[in-house]
């Protein structure tokens, strides 16, 4: 058979046969396909994680719209706030542990209650 001057979209082989061939074997063919599944899902779940992220970000902005604010966990979670998404966290010297969303970041204290703050820049380092 003649070769048609494409290469196997999965391993590279020079590509045999029909013109309109895409891949050099079953194998090759499924292997890709998974390949891509594997790549959509990655991309699905970092569009949903940047969304939330978002959207954490712009609630505790929302309730704090001068720095220190303290408030009910609840209001949070009532307006959409996800806590299991956070972009980094930032330990104070008394141990306390500040939990970001790019610059609003919020400190879980006793009672429920949750003090939102923002970025500052000696938490830099
Ligand atoms: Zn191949």
């Amino acid at each position: 058979m003649e070769k048609i001057g494409k290469v196997c979209g999965h391993c590279g082989e020079p590509l045999v046969g029909r013109a309109d061939k895409r891949f050099c074997s079953d194998q090759c063919r499924a292997r890709s396909g998974n390949q891509r599944k594997l790549q959509d899902r990655g991309e699905r779940l970092m569009r949903e994680v940047n969304s939330a992220l978002r959207q954490n970000r712009q609630i505790l902005q929302r309730f704090s719209p001068q720095g220190k604010t303290t408030l009910r966990r609840e209001a949070l979670v009532q307006a959409g706030f996800d806590f299991r998404y956070l972009t980094n966290l930032y330990r104070t010297q008394k141990g306390n542990t500040y939990h970001f969303c790019y610059d609003y970041g919020y400190l879980l204290l006793e009672e429920e209650k949750v003090l939102i703050v923002s970025w500052q820049s000696y938490m830099e380092r």
